[in-house]
């Protein structure tokens, strides 16, 4: 029988790092889960702990690993603004440091590397939809930049070890995901509004909830990633993946409010500083090189969200009574 490959998954404990895994040991391949469990946690892949292919370590990024792999996804940093900008430095260090480290790992390795990288990149983004070109509008010394360039000093670290020791690597600049086992207290906008909905209590637009975003179900996220790490040899720069449905804040406040069939009010609360004002993927790329584009549309995908919501709400409170 064909053996599966070795792969590490950093942040593996996290949202789509626990979705990543899943997806990994179902196409038959050993997973090693590295996890400091700064926003992510144990609970998130509890059910895969008796999996004969599956292993989890608590390790921070920021130190040098030591392992036997033939693939790395480094998913490893907070992704949600609340939880980035609560210790930028820790933010910073984990994106620049843990970059370094695992792409020594590779090297020693010899094994491809995904680098997480994000949309964010793009800053309030001057050119709609953006590109992989566009170079991106990132206020450097504003209150994002720790993730915004972090992240993008880990897409220059990958591409200099691609041009240095010819690295084989991929990078993923992902746009809002969204799905089942995000943390209720998250922070971003999908998690926030479903509890706020479920709950009855007012759903927290910030600014006049006109800027947009675009939305992608965490499964077409996670194929996007499986394609993009067995993609061609030669797609080594940034790839787009995300879903270009593009909807303004208020609009998915009214939504997730008729879905939840809640009573929920909406209230306006400030902007925060350097909210991007539109965003939305030019998936061109990913479309002719990976053959990928997204399956779940926001309706469906919000769906499955909030049902998920709903059922954890329902265990916690039976959890309670007992
Ligand atoms: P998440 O916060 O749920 O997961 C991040 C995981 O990384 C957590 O389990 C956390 O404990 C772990 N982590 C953080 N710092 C670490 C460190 N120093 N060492 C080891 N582990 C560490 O967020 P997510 O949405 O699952 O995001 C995963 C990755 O995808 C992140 O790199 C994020 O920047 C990127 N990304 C996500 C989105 C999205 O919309 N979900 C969009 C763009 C990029
Ligand atoms: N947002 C909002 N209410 C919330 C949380 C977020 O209106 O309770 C807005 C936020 O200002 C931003 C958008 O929703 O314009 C997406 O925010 P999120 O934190 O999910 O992601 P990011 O800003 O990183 O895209």
């Amino acid at each position: 029988m064909k053996q599966g490959k070795r792969i590490l998954v950093t942040g593996g404990a996290g949202f789509l790092g626990s979705h990543l895994c899943e997806r990994l040991l179902a196409q038959g391949h050993r997973v090693l889960c590295v996890d400091n469990f700064y926003t992510g946690s144990p609970r998130n892949v509890a059910h895969l702990a008796d999996h004969p292919r599956f292993t989890l370590l608590r390790h921070d990024v920021t130190e040098p690993l030591q392992a036997e792999v033939d693939e790395i996804y480094n998913l490893a940093c907070p992704a949600s603004p609340v939880h980035y900008q609560r210790d930028p430095l820790q933010t910073m260090r984990t994106s620049v440091l843990g970059a370094l480290n695992l792409l020594e790992l590779a090297r020693r390795q010899d094994a491809a590397i995904l680098q997480a990288s994000t949309s964010e990149v793009y800053g309030d983004p001057q050119l709609h939809p953006q590109p992989e070109h566009y170079w991106g509008h990132v206020n450097p010394v504003g209150v994002r930049a720790c993730y915004d360039e972090g992240k993008r000093c880990a897409e220059t670290l990958f591409m200099d070890y691609r041009r240095q020791y010819g690295l084989c690597v991929r990078i993923a600049r992902i746009f809002n995901t969204y799905g089942p086992r995000m943390h209720p207290e998250d922070g971003r906008v999908v998690s926030n509004f479903i509890v706020q909905a479920l709950a009855g209590s007012p759903v927290t637009v910030y600014g006049d909830g006109t800027q947009t975003r675009s939305f992608c179900y965490v499964d077409d996220l996670v194929d996007a990633l499986v394609r993009l790490m067995e993609g061609p040899a030669a797609l080594c720069g940034p790839v787009n993946l995300g879903n270009p449905g593009e909807f303004t804040m208020l609009e998915l406040a009214q939504r997730v409010i008729a879905m939840c069939k809640s009573r929920s009010t909406i209230v306006f609360r400030p902007l925060p500083g350097d909210d991007p004002s539109r965003r939305r993927p030019d998936i061109a790329l990913a479309r002719s090189a990976l053959g990928w584009e997204p399956r779940v549309d926001l309706a469906a995908g919000l769906a499955r969200t909030i049902e998920d919501f709903r059922q954890r709400q329902e265990h916690s409170l039976h959890a309670q009574v007992k």
